[in-house]
């Protein structure tokens, strides 16, 4: 038997002693499996509120919509499932588990689809936009002087909205440490699963598709590598399929640390005049872990079925 661990970006952590009682095994049942760890884990990040990156509470879209991404990923089959641009459901990763498990014919749902998806699946809705992201989403926008940017419409509203975007982009990003959500887990029969989710960018451009959800790029899980998740500059994770990337160089030999921070020096050299940090976490299937950021001070958290609490971790500087 494996020792169970699981491991989350910063914020994930609130998420990880749910985590660990799937893998543990509640009331009597066997050890859990590594996709049910990392989904409970993950609701409880999306659910909490003063969390502005993800769930409940994320800050909304240009025009004021609260507009998820999550994915999740099953390292024992490389099957996956991911939905983009969800509205009114508190829990994408919930999402993404049943596109893998219920429909296996795809990968990725996005908009409205996913969301009648859901509501076939059984999924709850419920509100996610909180009068407190609400304020802060207004704030940005008024301190910007931008304050109708999500009310104007009529002629002229693409080229508007495109000059939002280029003030946006010159706005510093929000004040307090929130973010995207990793949970990599690893569970007692050698399994191993990824999860993220996300509220994107704070006034991203409505129907933008962060790394988040696209396999490859912030997801990618195999139990013959590895489990990596990447958060922050979403399109350089894209452009640079960096979580696949984290695999590539573990299967040739790098630690968990080092293999993160050589894919991340892949996206060093990309032409990005909105480039911000971009970090990955990686996780082993004989447990080892290790992450990078291309920021200073970026940790991670781990627990595994030993312990009785998290611990933090540094990340290297990539
Ligand atoms: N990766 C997320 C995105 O591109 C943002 C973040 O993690 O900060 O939307």
């Amino acid at each position: 038997m494996t020792q169970p661990v699981l491991i989350a970006s910063e914020r994930g952590e609130v998420g990880l002693a749910a985590g660990m009682a799937v893998l543990r095994g509640r009331g009597g049942a066997g050890p859990g499996r590594a996709m049910d760890a990392v989904e409970a884990a993950i609701r409880i990040v999306e659910s909490n509120e003063e969390d502005h990156y993800v769930g409940v509470g994320g800050l909304p879209n240009l025009i004021g919509e609260v507009e998820l991404d999550a994915s999740i990923m099953d390292g024992a089959t490389r099957r996956a499932g991911a939905v983009a641009a969800v509205t009114g459901f508190p829990h994408p990763i919930s999402i993404a588990r049943a596109v893998c498990d219920l429909l296996p014919q795809h990968v990725m749902l996005v908009g409205a689809g996913a969301e009648r998806f859901a509501d076939e699946a059984g999924i709850a809705r419920g509100p996610t936009l909180t009068e407190e992201a609400r304020q802060m989403w207004q704030d940005g926008l008024t301190s910007s002087g931008l304050a109708d940017a999500g009310t104007r419409h009529g002629p002229g509203e693409v080229s508007y909205r495109r000059k939002v975007l280029e003030r946006i982009a010159t706005m510093p990003p929000p004040a307090g440490s929130w973010g995207t959500v990793n949970v990599l887990a690893l569970d007692a029969a050698g399994n191993l699963a990824a999860g993220v989710s996300t509220s994107g960018y704070p006034w991203k451009y409505p129907g933008r598709v962060s790394d988040s959800a696209v396999i490859g790029a912030g997801n990618y899980c195999d139990n013959r590598a590895g489990a990596a998740a990447c958060t922050g500059r979403g399109e350089l994770a894209i452009r640079g399929g960096t979580a696949r990337s984290v695999l590539v160089r573990l299967a040739a030999g790098d630690d968990p640390a080092q293999a993160c921070a050589a894919a991340l020096r892949e996206t060093a050299d990309l032409p990005d005049e909105f480039r911000s940090p971009l970090q990955c976490l990686c996780l082993t299937p004989d447990g080892r872990h290790g992450g990078a950021a291309t920021n200073a001070g970026a940790t991670y958290a781990v627990m595994t079925a030993a312990d009785d609490d998290y611990r933090v971790v540094e990340r290297r500087r990539a």
